[in-house]
């Protein structure tokens, strides 16, 4: 009989993962918050819209009759996370959370590891008046009080206020290189950089980049993933997990 899989989306992750599964016999949905104007859609079928909390996901996951679900979401979309984990407890539907690593630290770093938004907010004052935020664009109201630097912030699309007195938006989703990044750096004048622990690769451009003008580099930690949920690294873990028996 035809498995029926829930990808939990939005990232580069979940659309590679839902790429591997389209040759195979299983059914494959993605679903994706809606946050993006014009998503990148993924292989199969697709949902987009939030479920209505924990329940919600528990009443589609026993209506479509999801036979496991992974949660391929962003390491920072922790709300989903924490839902789906209550959803799969609730339905009995086994959950494995795919989790990019995180950036590994390299020689010539100079990190500021805070663990959320507002204590990077708290931070600022002391390390910059020139700001590089790549937090995505949610979130930027962290900083909406901070008037004494200049922000500038790069997202998909356009953040929502509040944003901060002094502030301007560069919208661009990427790839970006590093030359292309210590350019950006340069002309903005930025010293201090601002990002999360999003991983995807061991580095980014914007962190070589930064090692390079010796910036100081604030990185939010990542939450954790939720009690007792399995993670798998990549997509081949993934794979392998959906062939374990039971
Ligand atoms: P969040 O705070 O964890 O989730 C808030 C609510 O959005 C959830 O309770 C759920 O609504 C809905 N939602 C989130 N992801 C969903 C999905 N894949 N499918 C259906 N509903 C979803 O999430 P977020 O941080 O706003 O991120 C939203 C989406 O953007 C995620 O899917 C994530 O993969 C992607 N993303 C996030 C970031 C980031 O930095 N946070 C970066 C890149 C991409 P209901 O309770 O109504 O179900």
């Amino acid at each position: 009989m035809t498995r029926h899989l829930l990808i939990l989306g939005g990232t580069t992750e979940g659309r590679a993962l839902a790429a591997e599964l389209a040759s195979t016999t299983y059914r494959v949905t993605s679903s994706l918050a809606g946050r993006v104007a014009q998503p990148r859609l993924p292989a199969g079928e697709v949902r987009i819209g939030g479920f209505g909390g924990p329940e919600g996901l528990a009443d589609w996951l026993r209506a479509e009759r999801v036979d496991a679900v992974v949660d391929a979401t962003h390491p920072f979309a922790a709300g989903i996370s924490h839902n789906a984990a209550l959803a799969a407890a609730a339905t009995g539907v086994p959950l494995l959370v795919l989790r990019r690593p995180g950036f590994t630290r390299v020689d010539g770093d100079h990190w500021l590891p805070v663990p959320s938004l507002a204590a990077a907010a708290d931070l600022l004052p002391r390390r910059g008046e020139r700001v590089f935020l790549t937090i995505g664009r949610q979130g930027v109201a962290a900083f909406a009080h901070l008037d004494g630097a200049h922000f500038l912030a790069r997202s998909i699309d356009p953040p929502e206020p509040p944003v901060p007195p002094s502030f301007e938006v560069l919208l661009d989703r990427g790839p970006f290189t590093v030359q292309g990044e210590e350019a950006l750096l340069r002309k903005h004048d930025i010293d201090v950089l601002v990002t999360k622990d999003s991983g995807g690769a061991a580095t980014a451009p914007k962190l070589t980049a930064a090692r390079g003008l010796r910036l100081p580099v604030i990185i939010v930690e990542r939450p954790p993933v939720p009690d007792g949920v399995p993670v798998a690294p990549d997509v081949a873990g993934v794979m392998r997990w959906l062939e374990e028996p039971g």
